[in-house]
């Protein structure tokens, strides 16, 4: 203790002061000064030989020095302080130098005390620090213990403490300089032997004990106590106790011989500082334990912490999973393509799976193939498609089990001529949609970094579940859509087939078929167009072009449908080619063409095309090797805004003027003129005139032809043909007013008219005499009588009214009519047949008559047209004709009429050929009853007579 060693120093330098004093004044030889330093005696000075002098000691002891030594106390009120010995003469001031000194020690001793007892609080106050500044036990104690060595000789020093846990006592810190070793760990309340140590003892007993070696010995054989190691001079110990005076160990202090002995003050004080030294201790343990308890609890939270985190990727994880699975579902809903799909699972596998090179293999049972609609590769491609072999693919679908291999080279590599580098890792699952096995879904690894776990094969397995089913579903998509794309190719090759009849029927709806010329709907349609275009002042003007083939309906019905077809056929072109290529041409139906002509401003162009039509077909036709002729009549009209309001005006009057060159005896074309829009307006007035001519007496009237017998030139019969004495206009020709008749419908009316007038006639002559009961009355009439149901009766009345035998009346029908109505014609031919009464089919071979009504219809009498008549000296054709229809008419037993008889030669010609019957101007004109000339028509029989 440095303060002490200070004290003793300043109280050895005062004693050395106090003697020197002495010696000075005295003849002393030898002296010594001895103080109570602390506990202890200390020789503070000496002086001359003082080694044989007394120590203080031996004074204290009462053991005084000897006759020439002396000795004197130093003494403070009252207590002995030190004692000067001495040999030899004293001085006499020793007292008084005695005096000081003891009152310097003392105030020594006093300043001693108080250092000592700063230095005892500083250190205590440190240890009561020490747990706050170290972190363990280990640190805190020999810091602990070399503070004790500050304030006394603490060299054999140990600390035990009591485990409560292992209900074991140990020794945290251990110094002992004979015994270095620390005793091993012992229980404490324990009967057993391992308890009968010291310490144990000593904490057992719970009270600080000091023994002295003797006491030492005594206690251990008392309480059967083992001692280890070897005997101490002295043994202290104290139990340590915390706040709440429990016994947590013990502290205990050796002296050994070697040491100085311990003074009661530092037992004192060894005793107190222990109750610090169990404070600091109690509170280093009970921090520890905090501590332990708080590490306890922490390592305990981490736990739990490390389970929720683990929990909770977990739940992440099964979170994912369940994303990815979605997205497959909704991947294989909207994928376009397998390929799409396969494609969008890899991207979503990459989520979960270090598989940048994946491929899915789909095994086909039925071909024996595998294919490969998916494979990412760093560095190589598969081929689409190939036989099963022996690769990893081929495991995985031969066991139906998940592959997982890791660094194998060989396993991993088999092909040699693979330029990829080696593969690092290979995971292959199989892909089963329900039981069914469909392929193998594979990762792979080119880096020795990726390296696929169990872990990933469950990743891998979880996906493959998955998909296969998807996949199974955007397969049997994948055929639907190709099923789907092959019927959409089916609907539109059948589309088009579609389009291509509809474009068809719609040629043929505006087309005729048997010319593919366009049909009277395009031309109505066009012509419209036209007349639209030219009123607005676009188009140009333009003039139509009404054809009709004359003598059309004799071909068809002499040679038949084809023959006809074919000559409508030829007629088509041969129109066609007289025209410009921007002409539009039809056939409106039958024998009728019409044509628009574009772009004619004046008729000159148009009739110069009418002309070369009309001259096209003077060639011949050649029908089934026959020569044909079939002319053409045609009538045009210019279209013209100032006279026309609609379209279809011009179609009308191009066919009025085809009709009029019909009646100007065909072949020809006719100009619709000013001259006949005027007669057409005439027979409008006409028409109105017409009807009250009917309802008056005397305008209409019948005049009569008669009939020769070829052979004998008697007068065989009348034909009546009608006139119109017009008030106004004079006498009106039938072929002026029949039309207008026909076309109002009054034609009925003429013919009743006409009958009644011509058989008054007649009965008049029977009963003038003038004719007998074999005269034929020939009465022309219309078709359209044949709708009047009242006919056949009508014509008994008259008969039954003029009393006139049936077989005189010859009813003239035109086969125009039968044509018609061929119908209703046979049931009113045949009613009036059972009357009585006789028929007539009149102009035969016009054209229009067909071999096939001679056989159909019961006639009687055939009358031969004039056109033929007319020929007869120029024609061969004409000839021919009539007498083919002689040969027929006899094969059929009918009567032969040949009207238009002008000249001698054709009545010799008619009489040679074995016509019977004849009528023409050559005879006799129509003429009234009243100028009927009957001597002229009773010499024919002598002509006749006397030209044969
Ligand atoms: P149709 O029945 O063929 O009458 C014969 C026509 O030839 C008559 O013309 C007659 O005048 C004319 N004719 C007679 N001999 C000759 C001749 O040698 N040379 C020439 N070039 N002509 C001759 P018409 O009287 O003008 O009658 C024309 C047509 O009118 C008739 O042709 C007949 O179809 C029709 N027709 C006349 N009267 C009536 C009638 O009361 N009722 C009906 N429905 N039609 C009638
Ligand atoms: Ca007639
Ligand atoms: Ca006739």
């Amino acid at each position: 203790m440095k303060s002490t060693a200070d004290y003793l120093s300043t109280q050895q330098e005062a004693a050395r002061t106090a003697l020197a004093l002495i010696q000075r004044q005295g003849e002393t030889t030898a002296a010594a000064l001895w103080a109570l330093v602390g506990s202890s005696w200390q020789c503070l000075a000496t002086l001359g030989a003082a080694d044989s002098l007394p120590s203080a000691q031996a004074l204290s002891a009462g053991r005084l020095p000897g006759p020439d030594g002396a000795a004197l106390p130093l003494v403070l009120h009252g207590d002995t302080l030190g004692w000067l010995v001495w040999r030899g003469r004293i001085a006499d001031t020793a007292d008084a130098v005695l005096a000081l000194l003891a009152g310097h020690l003392h105030s020594a001793s006093l300043h001693s005390a108080q250092s000592q007892s700063r230095v005892m609080n500083e250190t205590l106050l440190e240890i009561s620090q020490l747990p706050g500044e170290c972190n363990t036990l280990d640190e805190m104690l020999p810091k602990l213990h070399r503070l004790l060595m500050r304030l006394m000789d603490a060299s054999n020093f140990y600390i035990a403490l009591f485990d409560e846990q292992g209900g074991q006592l140990y020794y945290p810190f251990y110094a002992d300089q004979q015994d270095p070793a620390p005793p091993s760990p012992e229980a404490v309340f324990s009967k057993e032997q391992t308890t009968r140590s010291l310490t144990a003892w000593l904490m057992r007993m719970g009270k600080p004990l000091v023994l002295t070696r003797q006491r030492l010995l005594e206690v251990c054989q008392q309480e059967q106590l083992v001692l280890e190691g070897p005997l101490p001079e002295l043994w202290m110990g104290v139990p340590l106790t915390n706040v709440s005076n429990g016994v947590i160990g013990a502290a205990v202090l050796q002296f050994y011989a070697n040491q100085a002995p311990c003074t009661s003050a530092e037992q004192a004080l060894f005793l107190f500082v222990t109750r610090h030294i169990a404070y600091a201790l109690d509170r280093m343990l009970y921090r520890s334990q905090l501590e332990r308890q708080v590490w306890l609890r922490t390592c305990e939270l981490e736990g739990v912490n490390a389970r929720l985190r683990s929990e909770i990727s977990d739940r992440q994880r099964a979170e994912r999973f369940q994303d990815v699975l979605f997205r497959i579902a909704d991947l294989s809903n909207t994928s376009l393509s397998l390929e799409a799909f396969l494609a969008g699972v890899h991207r979503l596998l990459m989520e979960l799976v270090a598989g940048r090179n994946c491929q899915v293999a789909l095994y086909d049972m039925n071909s024996d193939m595998l294919s490969f609609p998916y494979c990412a590769d760093d560095f190589q491609q598969v081929s689409q498609t190939r036989r099963p072999g022996r690769g990893l693919v081929e495991q995985v679908l031969h066991s139906g089990r998940p592959l997982l291999l890791d660094r194998s080279p060989a396993q991993l590599n088999p092909t040699e001529e693979s330029t990829a580098p080696p593969m690092c890792s290979w995971l292959g699952v199989p892909l089963y949609c329900g039981h069914e096995l469909l392929g193998v879904l594979s990762v792979h690894s080119y880096q020795n970094d990726v390296i696929y776990s169990y872990r990933d094969q469950e990743v891998l397995e979880f996906v493959a579940n998955n998909i296969g089913t998807a996949l199974a579903r955007v397969r049997a998509m994948h055929d639907l859509q190709n099923a789907y794309a092959e019927l959409e190719e089916r609907v539109r090759e059948r589309t088009s087939e579609l389009d291509a009849v509809n474009a068809q029927l719609e040629f043929d709806s505006l087309h005729d078929p048997l010319t593919k010329l366009p049909n009277r709907n395009y031309f109505a349609k066009t012509l419209r167009r036209a007349w639209d275009s030219y009123l607005s002042g676009n188009g140009a003007r333009f003039s139509v072009i009404f054809i009709d083939l004359d003598r059309f309906k004799l071909v068809n019905d002499t040679l038949g449908h084809l023959a006809g077809d074919h000559l409508l056929f030829e007629a088509g072109a041969r129109i066609r080619s007289c025209l410009r290529h921007y002409d539009f041409l039809a056939r409106l139906g039958g024998d009728e063409f019409a044509i628009l002509l574009f772009g004619t401003e004046t008729l000159d162009g148009c009739e110069m095309i009418a002309r070369r039509i009309v001259s096209e077909f003077e060639r011949p036709v050649i029908l089934a090797g026959r020569e044909v002729f079939s002319t053409a009549s045609v009538g045009m009209v210019l279209a013209d805004r100032d006279h026309y309001q609609k379209a279809e005006e011009l179609l009308r009057d191009a066919d009025h003027a085809m009709y009029c060159t019909k009646q100007q005896g065909r072949q020809g074309y006719t100009v619709f003129n000013h001259q006949l829009r005027i007669n057409q307006a005439d027979q409008l007035a006409l028409e109105s005139e017409l009807r009250r001519a009917l309802d008056a007496e005397d305008q209409l009237q019948p005049y009569f032809q008669p009939f020769i017998d070829a052979r004998s030139g008697e007068l065989v019969g009348f034909e009546s043909l009608v006139r119109w004495r017009h008030p106004q206009r004079g006498l009106i020709s039938p072929a002026l007013f029949l039309p207008v008749a026909e076309e109002s419908g009054l034609i009925t009316r003429v013919d009743r008219y006409m009958i009644n007038a011509a058989c008054r006639q007649l009965r008049q002559w029977l009963d003038a005499g003038l004719v007998g009961s074999n005269i034929a009355l020939h009465l022309n009439l219309s078709s359209a009588n044949f709708h009047d149901p009242e006919l056949v009766s009508w014509v008994r009345g008259i008969i039954e009214g003029y009393q006139l035998p049936a077989a005189i009346l010859h009813l003239e029908i035109t086969e125009s009519a039968l044509i018609d109505v061929p119908e209703i014609a046979a049931t009113v031919m045949h009613a009036l047949h059972q009357l009585g009464v006789k028929l007539a089919l009149d102009d035969f071979g016009t054209g229009y008559s067909a071999l096939s009504y001679l056989h159909r219809y019961r006639f009687d009498v055939l009358k031969i047209d004039q056109s033929f008549v007319f020929d007869l000296d120029r024609k061969e054709e004409s000839v021919a004709i009539v007498r083919a229809i002689l040969a027929l008419a006899q094969a059929l037993g009918l009567d032969v009429v040949a009207e238009g008889v002008e000249t001698a030669a054709q009545l010799s010609r008619l009489q040679e050929m074995g016509c019977a019957k004849l009528q023409g101007y050559y005879f006799a004109t129509p003429s009234p009853a009243e100028t009927i000339d009957w001597e002229r028509l009773a010499r024919f029989v002598q002509e006749f007579r006397r030209a044969a």
